[in-house]
Parts: structure tokens; sequence; C-alpha cells
């Protein structure tokens, strides 16, 4: 007999009603072992909030107001007619991603009044946080992978590592739960089916990347650029995104230039892609991903804005799979392989001077920074480590807290995510939201402190009293037309808590619009 969908509802809410991890785990691995073979993937992927693997780009696209419509038209019809099962559910939301062209709209919604006019209000709650990706009941890829740990008997590492081959959630837990520890052996990666990417965390000095490497490391530019994947194998070529889009079809030039460099057996490498102004400098990122949301037209807009390919890394070659040799036998096979004109700068050095004016030749150059690589390290697919060590220059701004939202998860019943904001003529204006940078004993402090100066309140969120003063370090700032300072920052953290500031002490919105622009002054322009 298929599994209720109801029966998914209830485990979300005996999951919400616990902090601790184990218990959550322990929930998820009993539900997840009385499932039928055919439900457990998307019922893994249901649970983590989300319909397709990460690697897989569609989307539901429904809006706001097609959910409303649908909402609209149960309240019209209370007799349910047919119990929902996990299957039906899945099966739907996928159909619904599937639905394109003129009469989309319509179809999607009559696919929804369909499902929802056969829930309960339960039900309809966790179909609209899944069809809107909002679950924030707490379970992540990561806990996932531990309830499947402790429902098969298999040990995490294993299934941590074919999840890092295959990237599909739902696969690898039909396989542990069902085949155990020979099926997930036999997991392979396959060409044209993308691995999640190897991450850097961030560091302050040379020093202390010298020093956490342990000694001589490579230093290679930080493109401020998009990270390609590209598989190819004789005339296929396809070339993936970071968030493992297939982006193939926007850039026909690059997909030529593998044609023309690559090996013609099974390879997949990884690179930056810049985009190149008319004096050889990159242009700024915003230039750049103008190549990648065109559609139409796509031949004049690569003659418009020219891409530069810099290549860092080899992960297959001819049936090989690489990621478990070092970073330098990896590279000593690319530049065997490949024109060595198209290989990213690099320098190995213990030496912290040597690091600084290397570094500076790449800001001079209007790249990004260095990204530090240990000589040894294998590649660990979507993995952040310091490994890789990125070093960029960063800067902070003293901005003031006007709000913030309620947190979720492990952030829960803690005032988390801040709404920063400078002055421009006595009026505070917002240019970014960060929930980044504190500790659990600065949240509880904050969520005192931000409840004693509230102004209005609702269910998500706080607004206060601008007297709390933060430093916040960022690497970019952006425009933006989401708030209404008119910018935005990237990567913004919170540095320090500034009590010795006050509201009047904090940045103009002049000085980040000169700061805004003094970013470009090492790029070119289009
Ligand atoms: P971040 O996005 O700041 O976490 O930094 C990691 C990103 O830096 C990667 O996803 C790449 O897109 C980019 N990147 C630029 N240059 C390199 C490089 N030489 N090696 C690895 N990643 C690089």
């Amino acid at each position: 007999m298929e599994t209720s969908f109801n029966s998914l509802v209830q485990t979300c809410k005996a999951i919400e009603s616990t902090t601790k991890k184990t218990e959550k785990t322990k929930i998820i691995a009993d539900y997840l072992n009385k499932l039928n073979s055919d439900e457990i993937a998307p019922a893994v992927l249901l649970l983590i909030g989300q319909v397709f693997p990460e690697f897989d780009s569609r989307t539901l696209e429904v809006g706001w107001n097609s959910m409303k419509r649908v909402l609209n038209s149960r309240k019209q019809t209370t007799l349910i007619k047919e119990t929902l099962t996990i299957k039906r559910v899945y099966n739907t939301l996928i159909e619904v991603a599937n639905v394109q062209g003129v009469k989309s709209r319509r179809l999607k919604e009559r696919l929804l009044v369909s499902l929802i006019s056969d829930s309960n209000s339960y039900e309809v709650e966790v179909l609209v946080k899944i069809i809107f990706g909002e679950m924030r009941i707490g379970v992540n890829e990561g806990l996932m992978l531990e309830a499947l740990s402790v429902a098969s008997g298999v040990s995490l590492n294993k299934i941590k590592r074919a999840l890092m081959l295959t990237g599909d959630i739902g696969e690898i837990a039909l396989i542990s739960l069902t085949q155990k520890e020979r099926g997930l052996s036999g997991v392979k990666v396959e060409l044209f089916v993308p691995l999640k990417p190897m991450l850097a965390e961030i560091a302050e000095t040379p020093e202390g990347i010298l020093k956490e490497h342990g000694g001589k490391t490579v230093f290679e530019y930080k493109f401020d650029g998009a990270r390609v994947q590209i598989h190819r194998l004789g005339d296929e070529v396809k070339i993936f995104s970071r968030r493992l889009t297939d982006v193939t079809e926007s850039i026909p030039d690059i997909v030529k230039l593998v044609r023309d460099e690559f090996p013609k057996k099974g390879i997949i490498i990884e690179g930056e892609l810049t985009a190149i102004g008319s004096t050889g400098k990159p242009l700024p990122f915003q230039d750049l991903m103008r190549r990648f949301t065109r559609i139409k037209e796509i031949d004049s807009i690569a003659e418009l804005i020219p891409l530069k390919l810099h290549i860092f890394d080899l992960l297959f070659y001819d049936g090989r799979l690489l990621i478990d040799e070092s970073y330098e036998t990896r590279w000593e096979f690319l530049k065997k392989l490949i024109n060595n004109n198209l290989l990213a700068e690099r320098t190995i050095t213990d030496n912290p001077k040597e690091v600084a004016s290397f570094f500076e030749l790449a800001i001079n150059e209007g790249h990004e920074g260095l990204i530090a690589k240990r000589l040894d390290s294998t590649y660990s697919p979507g993995a952040r480590g310091k490994a890789w060590l990125k070093l960029k220059p960063s800067d902070t701004l003293d901005l003031a807290i006007i709000a913030a939202d309620w947190g979720s998860g492990r952030r829960r019943g803690w005032l988390s995510n801040y709404h920063l904001a400078a002055l421009n003529d006595g009026e505070y204006k917002i240019i970014g939201k960060t929930f980044k940078g504190l500790t659990d004993e600065e949240f509880r402090w904050m969520t005192k402190r931000l409840q004693a100066l509230k102004i209005t309140e609702n269910t998500f969120t706080v607004t206060v009293k601008p007297e709390v003063i933060v430093e916040v370090a960022y690497n970019e700032i952006q425009k933006s037309t989401k708030y209404n300072s008119g910018f935005a920052l990237r990567f913004a953290r919170i540095k320090r808590i500034r009590s010795d500031k006050g509201p009047k002490d904090i940045d103009t919105i002049s000085n980040i619009r000169k700061k805004y622009k003094k970013q470009f002054t090492k790029k070119d322009k289009l």
C-alpha cells in the first residue's frame, strides 16, 4: 500500500517539536525505514524541502498570486475525495515544474488545485512550504545523511562519499536503505553528471594561510567570475555552473574553445570564466552575468562581452576519477593535457612577502584576490574546508540594526537575522541583512537588547530603534533594487558589536556610494 502524505506531515511536526539533533535523526530514520522503496527518494527530498536534487535546475515557478488563487479554490470545495500519498504529491510537483509554454500558469494552478482540494489544513501548510522552498523544520542535507546512516546501518562516511560523487540525495538514500554498502560502493562518477564544486574558507592573512598549510603551498589568482565544470567526450560538451545548472547553450564560444583545445577522451575540468574588456582586464561581475541570463541573440552578446577561461583543476580523465590524487598530481597531469595559456596564474611559496606581492598583482590586474590550495590536498566535492583558503581584500562599515527576523533551526528563539542600515540625510536606509558573525552568547545578548528597543513586530520580524551599532565586514558593494538604499553588501558578516558608537556615528550612503565606485577602478568598462 502507498504511504500517505499525511504521515510525512506528521513526521515534520514530530521533527519540529524537538530541538535535539539525535531525536530528530531518530524520528527521520524510523520514518524512512517504514517507506516502500519507490517512496524513499521523494520523501527524502520533500523532507529537506526540495523537489529536485541540487544539480537539477528545474523549478516549480509558482508565484504567490497563483498560490492564493489555488488556496481560495480550496475554500469552495471542502469535500476531500482521495487520500494524498507521497508519490501523488511528488509526481504532481514534478508535473507542475515540467509545465511550460503559454498556458502554463493555468495548467500549474489546475494541478495544484487537485492536490490542495484533497489536503487537510496541515497538509496544505506543508505543501505551501515545499512549493516556496521554505520548509525550515531544521532538516538540512547533513542531518538527513546522519538519519540515513542510522536507518541503514551504513557508515556516514560511505554515504557522504557516494553523495559526493552523484549529488543525488534521493538516489543515495534509496541505495543506502535497499542495497547497503555493496550498492554504495558501486556508485560511480558519470561524465555529463556534474560533481559538486569544492569550496574555500576565508583566511585573514598570508601568514595565517602558511601556518595552516604548514609551509610551502600554492597560491592561484582568485578570478572574479563564474565557476564552470566542463565535461567532454568526443564531440559532446556540457558545461555546468557552480550551482550545477547546465549553461552550455549560453556560452557557444567556450564550447568551441573546448572542442578545439581539450582532449577528446572523457575529461572533466574546472575553471573560472571571466568577462574581458577591450584592454584585456576583467569586466565587473554584473557584465559577466549578462552572458548567462541571455537566451536570445547569444552570438551578438558573445561578441560584445568576450569570455576568458582560467582552468584550475582536473577531476576525471579517460575513465579515471582523479579526485583522490593530490592537487599537485592533478595539476601536473593538467599541464600535459591542456594548452598552458589556459591555466590559472599561480605561484608556490612559503614566503609571506611573496604572497603579498602576488596578491597585489592579482588585485591590480582586476581579480578578486588569491586562493591557496594545499599541495597534498585531494578534491572533496561539495566541501568547504581549510585545504582551500581564500584571501580577499575586505572592508568594513559601521551600520545600525533597524530590524531583526526570528531565526529558525539552530537559531530558533533568537532574533538573529539583522537588517543593517546606513544614514542618508538623517534617515536610516537599509543596505543588507546578515545572520553571520555572532557567537551564541552574542545572539542571546542581541535578542534581549533588541526586544528592549522594539518599535513594532509581526510573526517574523521585530523593528527596533537604531541603537545597536555593528561593524560589518563585506567583500563587495553591489547596486540593488531590493533595498531602499539602492545598494547591497555581498557576504556581509558582523565583525564586532560597537558599543562605543551611537546611531549618529554610522556610515553614510554617500560614503558607501564612493566606496562602490572605487571598486571598479581596477576593472575594465564595457
Ligand atoms: P567563494 O565564492 O568566495 O566561496 O570562493 C570560491 C569560488 O572562487 C569558487 O567557487 C570559484 O568560482 C572562485 N574561484 C576563482 N578563482 C579560483 C581558483 N583559482 N580556484 C578555485 N576557485 C576559484
